[in-house]
């Protein structure tokens, strides 16, 4: 029979992809499902960039490109490390993959033997520790509080150190809390770090450009330089530009990470696909006014469903500066009973009333490593965030 490796063994189907798959179900069986799980724009990808890429094609670009992305796509990534971030990586300091998770993958790959830890914050995206385990690492998960704005703290970062330690990794705006790291946050975390030079940084600015109420963005590679020297940033166009499908991440990082990284992908993938390549340079380099349009109407969202969330009686929701994710607290509505008499006692208890009584997917925060909590995606249209919130109310005031 099928006997698969160990190094999968403890990386079972994420419970987001469970909950999605149960969710269809239901949906296919007549059931009125409204699906708040999904982790991508429900805006399509602007017409330049799709123009960008049918040019491509037409242009013959359909054949293997340099390892590890065109070097006009590396020059159009330098250029907005420069422009946006204001921190320089030179094209030899670029990695281009087939989205960030290849980036994720690439790293650690390259980086991590038996036994090698890195530190991860939680609430997280649960694919960091599922790539590390793959690699053969070791995941400590360090919890963040509500309280704490879901931000890691300088006394635990240097509790969480150990000489095994390889790398610390930080995600700013933060799936699934929406929580961003100021510079003023940053600041004593990396105070931490230059007191310890064995511990690589690195960031994942993913959802930099989902951001609200004027919240000043950064990136530590800009904010110390005697950092950069051991930073991994990556950032990617599926989120900013619409454009998950297409496969494109990108990182800046030090040389010798950089080749590590491309004797990985050298290995997996040979390089990212040509036609999509075409499309972020387009991405990066054509008119960027659009973000703001769509960054308005995220705003939109998260206020709406911020403030219904609140003013349900056991929900208890954080205002995220970012990203199209709340993650609302569920404390209160715990060993509450429901209509069928079912008591529930956990946030996936919850979750699971929410699907099955007010056919709502969301998703629970055990899915991230912190309870009792339940992440929302704003990412869909008001009028369905309304019906979602209309019956989530419902669901709420009916406990016992
Ligand atoms: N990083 C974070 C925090 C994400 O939420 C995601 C996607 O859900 C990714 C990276 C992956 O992005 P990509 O589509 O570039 O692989």
């Amino acid at each position: 029979g099928f006997r698969p490796a160990s190094r999968i063994a403890s990386v079972g189907v994420s419970k987001i992809l469970q909950i999605g798959a149960k969710a269809a179900l239901m949906k296919r069986e007549g059931l009125p499902v409204i699906i708040l799980g999904a982790g991508e724009p429900d805006f399509d990808t602007p017409d330049h960039i799709k123009q960008a890429a049918k040019a491509a094609i037409d242009a013959g670009e359909t054949k293997y490109t340099a390892l590890d992305g065109s070097p006009a796509l590396k020059q159009a990534i330098s250029a907005k490390f420069a422009r946006e971030n204001g921190v320089d990586y030179a094209v030899d300091e670029i990695t281009v993959g087939t989205g960030a998770k290849q980036i994720l993958f690439n790293a650690f790959m390259a980086t991590i033997d038996a036994g090698d830890e890195v530190i991860i914050p939680t609430p997280y995206w649960t694919s960091y520790s599922d790539i590390v385990e793959v690699c053969g690492g070791t995941s400590v998960l360090v919890p963040c509080s509500a309280e704490a704005g879901f931000r890691l703290q300088a006394e635990q970062l240097e509790k969480a150190i150990t000489s095994k330690t390889r790398w610390v990794l930080l995600n700013s705006p933060s799936n699934p809390s929406g929580a961003a790291y100021s510079a003023a946050d940053y600041q004593p975390l990396i105070e931490v770090l230059l007191r310890h030079p064995h511990v690589w940084l690195m960031v994942d600015d993913m959802y930099e450009h989902i951001i609200y109420d004027g919240f000043d963005f950064v990136t530590p590679a800009a904010l110390e330089p005697r950092l950069k020297s051991r930073t991994l940033t990556i950032n990617g166009v599926s989120k900013a530009y619409a454009m998950t499908g297409w496969r494109i991440g990108y990182a800046g990082g030090p040389k010798a990470l950089i080749k590590a990284m491309a004797v990985i992908q050298s290995q997996a993938t040979s390089c990212p696909c040509s036609v999509s390549q075409a499309a972020a340079i387009t991405a990066l380099n054509g008119p960027q006014d659009f973000l703001k349009d769509r960054q308005e109407s995220f705003k939109r969202r998260r206020d709406l469903v911020v403030s219904r969330l609140n003013a349900i009686t056991g929900l208890d929701c954080r205002t995220p500066e970012g990203a199209f994710y709340t993650f609302s607290g569920c404390a209160g509505v715990l060993n509450k009973v429901t209509p069928k008499g079912k008591t529930l006692l956990s946030d996936a208890d919850f979750t699971d009333y929410l699907l099955e009584e007010a056919h709502v997917a969301v998703v629970p925060g055990s899915a991230f490593g912190l309870s009792p909590f339940f992440r929302i995606s704003y990412a869909t249209s008001e009028a369905e965030l309304i019906q979602a919130l209309d019956r989530i109310e419902k669901a709420c005031a009916d406990l016992k």
